[in-house]
């Protein structure tokens, strides 16, 4: 489980989606994102079940209520939450998972998961960036970027619990970082449980 988390507009979204896109190199990687629920509006760039599920407050309520979500928080004055199903029928099939979630969503997972998680927290190159990067993304309205700018500093006062930390000033590289940080997570020997009876046909 990779989880992704950053102020908004600090890039997130970009790193999962050349993640996602199949790349060109060979060794671009599998990963299957959690497509979370919301009750934001949908954004004009935004297609329903790609990049998120958009609900109604009561539907999501609903969801919570027969525990289908495995996370959720309230962001912005929105709701989100990660559907549970889609989530442990690609960790069954051997897939990773990459989760673009808050703060508040990464804790509940490290409750219910640590060991099986990577985390890694995007931050700006500055906050006057963030706020031009917000602007120049031109699909939010003035007082949504406000909010969103304003609630950037409690979520980067989250830095520290996260595994990893990167500073997105250059997409290209933060992206380099991001699947260097993937490739090594799959590398953990405590991930990879066919090892020992490898090891074993070396020594004996
Ligand atoms: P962005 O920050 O500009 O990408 O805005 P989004 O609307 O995509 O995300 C809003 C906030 O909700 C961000 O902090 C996300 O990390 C968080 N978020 C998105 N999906 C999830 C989720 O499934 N679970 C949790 N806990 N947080 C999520
Ligand atoms: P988030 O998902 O964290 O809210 P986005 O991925 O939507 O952020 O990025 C916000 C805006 O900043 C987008 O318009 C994106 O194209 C741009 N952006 C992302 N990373 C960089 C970067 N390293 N340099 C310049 N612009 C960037
Ligand atoms: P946005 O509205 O810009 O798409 O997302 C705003 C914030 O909500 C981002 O920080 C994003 O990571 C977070 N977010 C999106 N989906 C979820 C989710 O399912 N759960 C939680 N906890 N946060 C989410």
């Amino acid at each position: 489980m990779l989880v992704l988390s950053s102020p908004s507009g600090a890039g997130k979204s970009s790193i999962a989606r050349s993640l996602l896109s199949p790349g060109k190199d060979a060794g671009a990687p599998e990963v299957t994102l959690s497509v979370s629920v919301t009750t934001r509006p949908r954004r004009g760039s935004e297609v329903d079940g790609v990049h998120y599920r958009f609900l109604s407050e009561r539907d999501f309520a609903v969801m919570r209520e027969r525990d289908e979500l495995l996370e959720w928080a309230e962001v912005h004055g929105n709701f989100y939450g990660t559907p549970r199903g889609p989530v442990e029928e690609a960790l069954a099939a051997g897939r990773d998972v990459l989760f673009d979630i808050d703060w508040q969503g990464t804790l509940q997972l490290y409750e219910k998961a640590r060991e099986d998680i990577v985390s890694v927290f995007i931050l700006p190159p500055s906050m006057a960036e963030l706020k031009s990067r917000l602007e120049r993304r031109a699909e939010d309205s003035p007082d949504v970027i406000e909010r969103r700018l304003a609630n950037a500093r409690t979520e980067i006062a989250h830095w520290q619990e996260y595994d990893y930390v990167i500073v997105n000033d250059d997409l290209n590289r933060a992206l380099a970082d991001v699947r260097a940080i993937l490739a090594a997570g799959r590398l953990k020997r405590e991930r990879r449980p066919g090892l020992e009876a490898f090891v074993r046909t070396l020594v004996e």
